[in-house]
């Protein structure tokens, strides 16, 4: 197929606008599946998307579309709508040159449409927007085409409007992408480039790389390099996505193509890597800004005996999902483990929950943290190696208060767009969350978005969370990188009959300590289970104690209680107080269940 009839575009939109259905229409509309599969969001492969009903990943699929009886090939790229995901979008990006903007014609324009819409602006992309749910009793078109023309100035005469789910506009959006969007940039006779822009693990090949073919073309059996490592290769397979794999011999500029040439490690597939033909000299093409973690988390086996299990299962995620940073860490309560960095709470979550799932590990994750900037008071050392910063993602690792001298935080520009009448307690929400406001602006006569400051901290834990339920679901959040700010912040430290437990501390900011403390105890004592001896609880700042629980003593045998009862359910309860044990783990002579170090700082 000649290059003027390729076109690569992604979707983007916000989360649940229809994103997954658009593609499975458009997939079924060109024939790649068929109409009675039945199967819903066939892109979304992950046990863990199908769960949560979100896209993780961006998927891709090359698609045949024929138009004014010329057949077209279309690479369709699939992305995640959450903000912790939001690299794998400008990752996809980097291999299109329009997308696909849909808006929900009942919701109209959410925080992450504002997002998306900026970073395909920023891109140079050409954007279609496209209104989707129009089936729905209330969707109302004309008021979200007002939204896009106040916000973007797109012409309400340049926007399409569909029903996924019910497969009306199907074919003007097919039409759309072939009329208005570019064929893609690239030099069929040239020296072979191509961009890595995905890759993951597969059993049998190893390494699998998606590329985007810059420019020249590529044949099975062709020796390739890295721009990234040098390391040459020999081309095993090539396949495209349609949307399964299907082989074929070569792949020319503009498509969009997997190859596997047994690379046998994950650090070798390298996102935003250029390939070449080996002994050709080439410009490597723009890579990514690497996306950088905002959130960190202690990873352990639950014992010793599965360390090398859960790292081989840790290497191969961070392969599919390169945004996780990895680095080895001890503790003195969970041995040796690993500290992980992610784009934010969801994404370290579902990172938990795919180790779980598809590679049966167990770990066990401490309580999340953001990098806080720490100076030192000038000593007699630090003058000499000049090295009074510090950053600490570890709460363990924080200075004692003496040593300090200021602290900074991180911060975030939040956008939220809401409906007017939850307006009065989004922003008590942000105040409490020492949130400063920056801009109001109504995006229509009900409709507002509010951009305001936040400290990265408050915002990672649970503000989405809290933010959807004070507004009935109605409001959207999505923020951006701010850099460091000044901050008055103190470590609370947790103790467990006296021991003090790293693991369990907190940074914090002191307007928070009494709070805080507070709820940590209760928190603690709702979490850990009852014990052969009695357990104080603890939480203390600078030394001084700030609040201080009791957990009563209690007897072994659960089934004590139920002597003369049913056996039946004394087995099951055996059985449950086993598997409970199972869980556990010894910390300062308490056992602890593996949940107890994210669970204790969530509402
Ligand atoms: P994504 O998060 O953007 O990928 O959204 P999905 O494709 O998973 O869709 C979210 C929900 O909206 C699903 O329950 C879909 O069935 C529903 N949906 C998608 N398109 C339409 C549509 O055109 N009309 C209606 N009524 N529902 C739709
Ligand atoms: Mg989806």
């Amino acid at each position: 197929i000649p290059l003027e009839r390729i076109r690569n575009f992604s979707i983007i939109a916000h989360v649940d606008h229809g994103k997954s259905t658009l593609a499975d229409r458009l997939l079924e509309f060109t024939g790649a599946i068929k109409k009675t599969s039945g199967q819903n969001q066939v892109l979304d492969k992950l046990q863990v998307e199908k769960e949560r009903g979100i896209t993780v990943k961006a998927q891709s699929a090359s698609l045949i579309y024929i138009y004014q009886g010329e057949q077209y090939l279309l690479n369709l790229i699939d992305t995640p709508g959450h903000v912790d995901f939001s690299n794998e979008v400008s990752r996809s990006l980097s291999a299109c040159q329009g997308v696909i903007l849909l808006v929900d014609a009942n919701d109209g324009v959410q925080a992450q449409t504002v997002a998306n819409f900026y970073l395909a602006f920023g891109n140079d992309l050409l954007i279609i927007p496209v209104l989707n749910k129009i089936d729905l009793k209330n969707a109302d078109p004309e008021r979200v085409c007002g939204q896009l023309k106040t916000l973007f100035d797109i012409d309400p005469k340049d926007v399409l409007k569909i029903s996924a789910k019910q497969g009306i506009g199907i074919e003007c959006v097919l039409d759309a992408i072939i009329e208005r969007l570019p064929p893609p940039n690239a030099v069929r006779g040239g020296k072979f480039r191509a961009l890595v822009f995905d890759s993951w693990y597969d059993k049998y090949r190893g390494a699998l790389s998606l590329m985007y073919i810059k420019d020249g073309e590529v044949r099975i059996g062709d020796s390739v390099a890295s721009c990234h490592t040098k390391k040459t290769y020999e081309v095993r397979g090539l396949s495209v996505l349609r949307p399964n794999e299907e082989s074929v011999d070569k792949l020319v500029a503009g498509q969009i193509g997997l190859v596997g040439c047994n690379m046998r490690s994950s650090q070798e597939s390298c996102i935003g890597d250029t390939l070449h033909k080996t002994h050709e000299e080439v410009e490597p093409l723009q890579g990514f800004k690497p996306a950088r973690p905002m959130v960190f988390a202690g990873i352990y086996p639950m014992d010793q005996s599965q360390h090398v299990h859960l790292r081989g299962a840790i290497d191969k995620l961070v392969l599919n999902d390169s945004a996780v940073t990895v680095n080895i860490d001890s503790s003195p309560a969970l041995g040796q483990g690993w500290r992980l960095g992610f784009l934010g709470l969801l994404h370290l979550e579902v990172f938990s929950q795919r180790l779980v799932q598809e590679y049966g590990a167990d770990p066990i994750l401490t309580a999340p943290s953001v990098t806080y900037k720490v100076i030192l008071k000038p000593t007699k050392k630090i003058i000499e190696d000049k090295n009074d910063t510090l950053f600490v993602n570890n709460p363990a690792l924080f200075p004692d208060h003496l040593q300090i001298k200021e602290c900074h935080e991180p911060m975030v520009s939040g956008t939220i767009i809401t409906p007017d009448s939850y307006l009065g307690s989004i922003i008590s929400l942000c105040m409490e969350r020492r949130g400063v406001q920056k801009s109001a602006t109504n995006i229509d006569n009900e409709r507002v978005m509010l951009v305001y400051d936040l400290p990265l901290s408050e915002v990672v834990l649970d503000f989405h969370d809290t933010l959807k339920t004070i507004s009935s679901g109605y409001a959207s959040f999505d923020y951006e990188d701010m850099g460091y700010q000044f901050s008055s912040l103190v470590k609370m430290n947790i103790l467990l009959n006296g021991t003090a437990v790293d693991e369990l501390s907190v940074i914090m900011h002191s307007s928070r300590v009494q709070t805080m403390g507070r709820k940590l105890v209760l928190k603690l004592r709702d979490i850990i289970p009852r014990q052969m001896v009695q357990i104080a609880i603890q939480a203390t700042v600078n030394g001084k104690v700030i609040a201080r629980e009791t957990l009563k003593a209690y007897r072994k045998d659960v089934t004590a209680k139920l002597y003369g009862g049913d056996v039946t359910r004394r087995m099951k309860l055996l059985a449950q107080q086993a598997a409970g044990k199972k869980k556990m783990r010894m910390v300062a002579n308490i056992s602890l269940p593996r949940e107890t170090f994210i669970d204790v700082l969530k509402k």
